[in-house]
């Protein structure tokens, strides 16, 4: 099947006369026959529900059809993209064990990792995603364990070169992680680029519509976890808290890994998606394939605009010529990129501030990647307690402005940005 196919149809097929949505099985638990029926599920010897912590069949099936699109083995929901980010993470790694992490990352998964998992015994490293190959083969040590990126960075807007990180994590016998929520599986596949493990936070395009927190994570099957069974004895050696089972053996490349985080990390942490939620990212995957071409449309027709006007001193959106990413963009992204452009108004913090107050169809919002033009001034919201050097330091400009460009008519986001200005 092609993407828009896969949108609409993949991870469920009814069968003779049931329901041609995918039904909200809101039940926290399952019924069984006998003893035995039961024991085996909870060996991993038969498949089937149980309790819904572990597995869940609307959530199997949002997560199939995910999985279908990025060209994956196997996947799982997640409570939000901060749960995927973790457990990905947490899957293939401990106390002691380290990581390389491109540092053009979303801001809570920063904080993920560099604080939270920090206090869990885990070392990073955060690598400039241009530094040399020379640099980042330098960042790697016998503990490594993974290599972490965005294909599209927020806010920063950076497109990873998948390729390159891929081969650097591969030739030191590691998986690359890619969260993937900018770009979506409709204008990237990482794993065909070499990425091993895809995560997302649904909440965004996926979803579409500001409905439902989540996130999920979808394993390629591609990495061979017994060629460095050394490094990752979690998947190749027997798992005593599962009746000694050893997951890359028993479930094979392309199960064990989303196995493991099933059985091991759902079971124990439960940050489950609700079914509920589940149904509300399957409507959002539904026109996914129509929304992105949209969304990528009208946020070039906005960066050319303000890319024109005399009151915007700079625009940063990886479609736009002359980008420094357009190129890169083009080859792992030849259908469009994403909706979010980053720009500068001039006159600094209280010239972005005059103008964000202006706005009346792009609301005003922490969130970004929806069917809403939504803005964001970073200097007067999320960093607000940062003076003009402390933002310079973390890579935002007083005058940074976010706009998530929505499906609204392109002529109205235009209008409205075009008034706002003039006040300023
Ligand atoms: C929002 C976001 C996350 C976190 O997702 P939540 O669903 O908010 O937990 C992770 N990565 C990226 C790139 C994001 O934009």
């Amino acid at each position: 099947m092609e993407k828009e196919t896969k949108c609409i149809q993949a991870g469920y097929i009814p069968a003779n006369g049931e329901p041609r949505m995918i039904p909200i099985i809101q039940s926290t638990t399952f019924k069984y026959d006998t003893s035995e029926d039961m024991g085996k599920l909870f060996d991993l010897e038969a498949s089937g529900y149980f309790y819904t912590r572990l597995q869940n069949p609307t959530n199997d099936c949002v997560a199939a059809k995910i999985c279908a699109l990025e060209g994956g083995s196997a996947a799982m929901l997640t409570s939000s993209g901060q749960a995927a980010s973790f457990f990905a993470v947490f899957n293939i790694c401990g106390a002691g064990d380290h990581v390389i992490a491109s540092s053009a990352i979303y801001g809570g998964t920063y904080n993920l990792f560099n604080v939270t998992m920090r206090r869990m015994g885990i070392d990073f490293t955060f690598v400039d995603p241009e530094c040399s190959d020379d640099e980042l083969n330098a960042a790697f040590k016998p503990n490594t364990k993974a290599v972490f990126g965005e294909t599209i960075a927020n806010p920063a807007l950076t497109v990873l070169d998948i390729e390159r990180f891929a081969e650097a994590a591969h030739s030191h016998g590691v998986p690359l992680i890619i969260d993937n929520t900018f770009a979506t599986p409709v204008n990237c596949r990482p794993i065909e680029w070499g990425a091993d493990i895809v995560t997302h936070s649904t909440t965004k395009y996926m979803d579409g519509h500001d409905a439902s927190v989540g996130g999920c994570i979808v394993d390629s099957g591609k990495f061979d976890w017994f060629a460095h069974a050394d490094k990752f004895p979690g998947l190749t050696t027997p798992d005593e808290s599962y009746h000694g089972i050893t997951y890359a053996e028993k479930f094979g490349l392309e199960g064990a890994y989303i196995t493991k985080a099933t059985a091991q990390l759902m079971r124990d942490l439960g940050a489950i998606q609700s079914p509920q939620n589940a149904f509300y990212v399957n409507l959002g995957l539904e026109s996914l394939h129509v929304r992105m071409p949209r969304h990528c449309e009208n946020a070039l027709k906005v960066s050319e605009f303000l890319e024109a006007h005399e009151k915007i001193a700079w625009v940063n959106y990886p479609g736009l010529k002359g980008n420094r990413y357009y190129e890169r963009a083009k080859k792992y992204m030849p259908d469009g990129t994403c909706g979010v452009v980053s720009f500068g108004v001039r006159g600094g913090r209280g010239a972005a501030e005059k103008f964000m107050s202006g706005l009346k169809v792009a609301m005003i919002a922490t969130h970004v990647a929806d069917a809403h033009t939504c803005v964001l001034h970073p200097a007067s919201a999320t960093h607000r307690q940062m003076n003009d050097e402390e933002l310079m330091a973390a890579g935002v400009s007083p005058d940074l402005v976010r706009l998530s460009v929505g499906i609204e008519n392109v002529n109205d986001i235009i209008a409205d940005l075009k008034q706002a200005l003039e006040l300023v």
